[in-house]
């Protein structure tokens, strides 16, 4: 029995015939059919591009590892997030989670990579300069296809610091880059920023203090950038809670105003700009919230949610909705293009396959019982 779900497929707009066979699309069957849906519009599910599952769990601080990657995974899914990229973890909690528990696609970079006073203490495992490529390495020998550098933190006084030399950056981005992985830098400062892009880093995390010539090379070297907008608050709290005075943290304040200008030139010239929420800073499940900042900063509509869609999936490797693609779907009854808290009602969300919610008209949801 294949189910059908007939629809507009957003962003190009072509309505099509949906089934899902075996867990996969297809645009034809030969098989009997049990429609679901007719009249929606559908997305390859959302993407939340930076999120520690790890932290701020829904299961609280004292569960364990595992448990709190997956309550706060589920948290995700919920929001219609079918794939989390977390840029740093400080444990092994989220290795392996994925579709076959019912939760999000989950692509982890490993542990946070820092020198000694260089992050949260108990979070990173820390690195000195010298040996950030082989730590880098190792993180990719457990098996992960991202490795995450945090580039900079503020200091006790709560002014940020650089991290690592340029020449530690360029040294762990080519060795990362050998062994067939991608490298992410938390960074907020313009000399990382741009240390970085130089260094050939993958994605720039946050990038607050970011200036013009750096989006023009981010879009020539086609580095990536996530701009975590509706962490900003939570960032500049951490700074005070540092010990940054109002007038010290001025600079970063302004940097933060100046923020959404800066994406619209980055998404206009071209960069990739993905939506991340830097959920376990901030709390899970914020992606609708990181989409409508993304708009007001002045995207079009089909790159704000692409950022959190299709283009994100692309990104990191995934597919879209297209014929033998996993069924990773969420559908809406209104476009969410023209109507972006059409977002908020998700009419069906499907991941490998499986409906995790189906919502029909004038009746409770259902909510499978998720899989043994
Ligand atoms: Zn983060």
């Amino acid at each position: 029995m294949a189910d059908h779900i007939r629809g507009t497929l957003l962003p190009h707009g072509e309505v099509r015939d949906v089934f899902v066979v075996d867990g996969r699309i297809a645009f034809s069957t030969d098989e009997p059919v049990r429609s679901l849906l007719d009249g929606c519009y559908l997305i390859p599910g959302l993407v939340d591009a930076h999120a520690h599952l790890g932290l701020r769990s829904p299961a609280g601080d004292d569960a364990p590892a595992g448990a709190a990657a997956r309550a706060s995974a589920e948290a995700h899914l919920r929001a219609g997030v079918l794939l989390i990229r977390e840029p740093g973890s400080p444990d092994p909690g989220s290795a392996g989670l994925g579709p076959h528990e019912g939760l999000p696609r989950t692509i982890t970079a490993g542990r946070f990579l820092a020198p000694p006073g260089g992050f949260v203490p108990s979070l990173a495992l820390r690195v000195e300069a010298d040996e950030l490529a082989e730590a880098a390495a190792r993180e990719v020998a457990s098996g992960v296809r991202w490795v995450k550098v945090v580039g900079d933190f503020p200091t006790p006084g709560g002014q940020p610091r650089a991290n690592y030399p340029p020449r530690a950056l360029a040294t762990a981005a080519a060795r990362v880059h050998l062994l067939g992985a991608r490298i992410a830098i938390h960074a907020t400062l313009p000399q990382v920023i741009e240390a970085a892009i130089d260094a050939g880093f993958d994605s720039i995390e946050h990038g607050v203090m970011i200036r013009r010539e750096h989006v023009q090379a981010m879009a020539a070297a086609g580095v990536a950038w996530v701009p975590t907008l509706v962490a900003h608050e939570a960032l500049l709290k951490m700074h005070r809670a540092l010990g940054a005075s109002e007038e010290g943290l001025a600079p970063l304040r302004e940097a933060v105003n100046r923020l959404p200008d800066l994406v619209r030139e980055a998404a206009g010239a071209g960069v990739t700009v993905l939506a991340g929420t830097d959920a376990g800073m901030a709390p899970h499940g914020l992606i609708r919230e990181e989409i409508r900042r993304l708009r007001r900063a002045g995207l079009e509509p089909d790159r704000a949610l692409g950022a959190a869609s299709w283009a994100a999936r692309s990104w990191l490797g995934l597919p879209g909705i297209e014929e033998g693609a996993p069924a990773d779907l969420v559908a809406y009854r209104r476009n969410p293009l023209e109507h972006l808290d059409a977002l908020a009602e998700p009419a069906l969300i499907m991941l490998d396959g499986r409906i995790v919610l189906l919502a029909l008209p004038d009746a409770e949801p259902t909510r499978p019982a998720p899989p043994t």
